[in-house]
């Protein structure tokens, strides 16, 4: 018999409920008893769900983030809130969001202003969680009464209940120390903490445990490799079973040591790790239960079941009751259920799976594996022609666009003539001032923009009634620019709704779900665009817009595009053929929309590639092909100009020590780069390596609601000037300023032109 299991499942709710819970809490609109309530009945809901599981994730479930849940648990606070009294759900919100002074909540006056926890990137996702803090006094205590309240309430409910816990080492993996003491000296100081938890767990009646830890799939120094070893002869223990769980990966080098840990399960990612199976499993202690994850945790589509079957058979076989199966990874990272899409095109909807439908595909592929295909032929059967479907849709394969991007050469990539001779050429047409002064593109998105177009949506609102109030929108950015004395205007992206979805909905190959959301952080959901089919642009998706605004002023409009790789790394893409393929498809779109913009007249194109660092791989070893294919695809977008025309790109804030040469690869005019935070530091990678073109430093953090003064974007572009020559320098701010209001964004504006009026004065 095969065992069923899941990794995780999404804790924001099919409709979003912990989203608005949260948000209504945190606006006092609600009681903490009405979200703990909420929260009550997603898990209940959730449990229900994967009842038909055989063991079923508990401790999953969070009200913000389930690393920050952990240092809760293992009473790892940092030290600036340990102070706090009040409620224990309050605290959690402070260390999660931090709090301001002027705020009216209780305990306002005793427990002073606290920043909020640093957050970043799990692994490849594109969920964000709290970094845990460590210094070389830190000090662990238990704590697991949230969790252990869990399990009771799902044993309550019936539920096969098997915890989940991120394992000691990755727990360290992720944190920072503050002091920049060695962490993994905590080890030691750690582990007789897990080893009470897993005491307190048995305790509860638990059989399984799942201890996650992914830096098995990331390259490990051989300090953190033995504190594996280490760590689980540690916490070796009869009374409660351990699953191991590595994810989001190959194992690699650590295949070994993998097999080596005293645990009685070891789960693998046998979507990214298919080839490791068998040497796992000749591997693998015949006491050891083997858990393949065969249904992708990552992506949106139907698993082909009977192909999962015939490679799984001979396994099964060899394995018996020793194999388990599950998703890859927890299901955190796809949205809950397709059944919520009402408005999908049918035949798109039939390859798709979402959470709960992932479970379902799972249940089938264990009855098939315990009594025989037989028993699930109608699913099976339906699998099959959904498969076929998608794998014959003419709207997933375009001959002509396959045989566009075949016929890709590297002069597709190249400008005509090196930058310097471009920049020459560039200066005489466009006639800008030293330190030129432009913005990233988005102006505010205010509340009637943003009502005109669900107007629109809705039918409420017709084609022209809606582009007559977009135009109206960006005849009044652009004499606001005017009137500030910007040098190279932007028409403010009124029409677009986000980025990626804009370009998306314009182009052949990507649909659109309506509930697809998936958390980023907190309440905060990302609905990624579904890359189904081959990339064509049947028509030009920006240029009456730009020439609209073009048409209202003298000074220089930037054409605004989104790039190819960050296109790619925010949507559910193919399954069916490599990202590269698909990135060089969006490139030949972008390229179109760049010649078409050429032609019109637009003379400063940027295209912003905010996500290009997010899409490199685990392991440092395989950047360099990601960055190959990558920055071609960005080259084939944009160099296909002439050397008058300006090509600027944009990035969200970035390392870029270890990415440069990538980075100088673009050749592009002009990049902005988000970099106010940093105190222009981020441009010492630029400095050692000789980058040669023009940058604009971000001198106005567009994240707060702060005012830069004159003086100190002055400052900053002073700093910048002593890394970057001064006839390279751009003064911009950080990034676009659609999350900001018209009157902040007027007065920083305001300040930031005067400052480089400043600077040429004194120049
Ligand atoms: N042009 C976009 C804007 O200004 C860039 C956003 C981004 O980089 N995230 O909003
Ligand atoms: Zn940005």
């Amino acid at each position: 018999m095969v065992t069923t299991h899941n990794l995780g499942f999404p804790r924001i709710g099919a409709k979003r409920e912990l989203k608005f819970a949260l948000e209504s809490y945190w606006n006092g609109q609600s009681s903490r008893e009405e979200l703990e309530m909420v929260g009550a009945q997603l898990c209940q809901r959730h449990w229900q769900n994967q009842s038909k599981l055989d063991w079923v994730p508990v401790g999953d479930y969070s009200f913000y983030d389930h690393v920050l849940d952990m240092s809760f648990m293992l009473g790892n606070l940092p030290e600036r809130v340990q102070s706090f009294h009040g409620n224990a759900l309050d605290n959690y919100f402070r260390v999660a969001r931090g709090r301001s002074t002027q705020t009216t909540e209780e305990h306002s006056a005793c427990c002073s202003s606290v920043q909020a926890g640093e957050m970043t990137k799990w692994f490849d996702t594109n969920y964000h969680y709290i970094v845990p803090e460590f210094t070389a006094k830190t000090t662990f205590s238990l704590d697991a009464s949230r969790l252990i309240a869990q399990i009771i309430e799902a044993k309550k409910q019936g539920i096969k209940a098997k915890p989940i816990l991120i394992g000691p080492v990755t727990y360290l993996w992720l944190g920072k120390a503050k002091d920049n003491s060695n962490k993994l000296a905590l080890l030691e100081k750690l582990l007789p903490v897990y080893a009470e938890l897993l005491d307190q767990l048995a305790a509860q009646g638990v059989e399984w445990v799942q201890m996650d830890e992914p830096v098995l799939v990331t390259e490990l120094d051989p300090d953190w490799q033995h504190a594996l070893t280490l760590a689980y002869h540690h916490l070796k223990t009869n009374r409660v079973k351990l699953l191991l769980a590595s994810y989001f990966g190959q194992l690699q080098e650590n295949l070994h040591l993998a097999t080596t840990l005293p645990v009685a399960g070891f789960h693998l990612d046998a979507i990214n790790a298919r080839d490791e199976v068998i040497p796992l499993l000749n591997l693998l202690s015949s006491y050891k239960v083997l858990s393949l994850g065969v249904i992708n945790g990552r992506n949106i589509w139907k698993t082909d079941l009977n192909a999962v079957l015939d490679w799984l058979k001979p396994i099964h076989d060899t394995l018996g009751h020793r194999l388990w199966i599950a998703p890859s990874c927890s299901l955190l990272h796809v949205p809950v259920d397709l059944d919520s899409e009402q408005k999908l095109d049918p035949e798109i909807r039939s390859w798709l799976s979402f959470a709960l439908q992932k479970l379902d595909e799972l249940k089938v592929l264990a009855t098939a594996l315990n009594e025989g295909r037989e028993a699930v032929k109608t699913e099976l059967t339906a699998n099959q022609t959904a498969i076929t479907s998608r794998r014959a849709s003419q709207r997933v394969n375009n001959p002509a666009v396959k045989a566009a991007a075949a016929n890709i050469t590297p002069e597709l990539g190249k400008r005509k003539s090196p930058y310097a001779i471009r920049t020459t050429k560039q200066a005489v047409l466009l006639d800008l001032p030293i330190y030129p002064t432009t913005t990233i593109g988005s102006f505010p998105q205010t509340a009637e923009i943003r009502r005109a177009r669900s107007q629109f949506k809705n039918g409420e609102l017709d084609e022209a009634d809606y582009k007559a109030a977009m135009c109206a929108e960006i005849a009044y950015a652009v004499r606001e620019q005017e009137a500030l004395g910007l040098d190279v205007l932007v028409h403010g992206e009124a029409e677009r709704n986000d980025m990626v979805e804009y370009f998306g909905e314009q182009l052949e190959g990507y649909a659109f779900s309506q509930f697809g959301w998936v958390q980023s952080y907190g309440s905060r959901c990302v609905k990624p665009p579904i890359l189904f089919g081959d990339i064509r642009r049947p028509k030009a998706m920006t240029v009456e817009w730009i020439q609209y605004a073009q048409s209202l002023t003298h000074k220089p409009m930037k054409g605004m595009l989104t790039g190819p790789v960050t296109m790619l790394n925010w949507s559910f893409v193919r399954d069916d053929q490599p990202r590269s393929a698909s990135c060089y498809q969006l490139a030949l779109a972008i390229r179109d929309e760049v010649l078409d913009l050429e032609k019109a007249g637009v003379r400063i194109i940027q295209i912003d590639e905010a996500a290009l660092r997010e899409g490199l791989p685990l392991r440092k070893k395989e950047w360099q092909q990601y960055l190959n294919w990558a920055i071609d695809s960005f080259r084939i977008a944009a160099n296909g100009v002439s050397d008058e025309t300006q090509i600027h790109t944009h990035m969200c804030y970035s390392e870029f020590n270890d990415i440069i040469a990538s980075i100088a690869g673009m050749d592009t005019d002009v990049i902005t780069i988000e970099t106010s935070r940093s105190d222009m530091e981020l441009l010492d990678a630029f400095d050692s390596f000789k980058y040669p073109n023009e940058i604009g430093p971000g001198v106005y953090d567009i994240h707060s609601p702060n005012i830069p003064t004159e003086s100190h974007i002055i400052n900053l572009m002073k700093k910048a000037g002593e890394r970057i020559p001064a006839k390279r320098l751009w003064v911009n701010p950080d990034c676009g300023l659609k999350t900001r209001k018209w009157e902040e964004v007027t007065q920083a504006l305001t300040n930031l032109v005067n400052a480089a009026k400043n600077l040429r004065a004194t120049k």
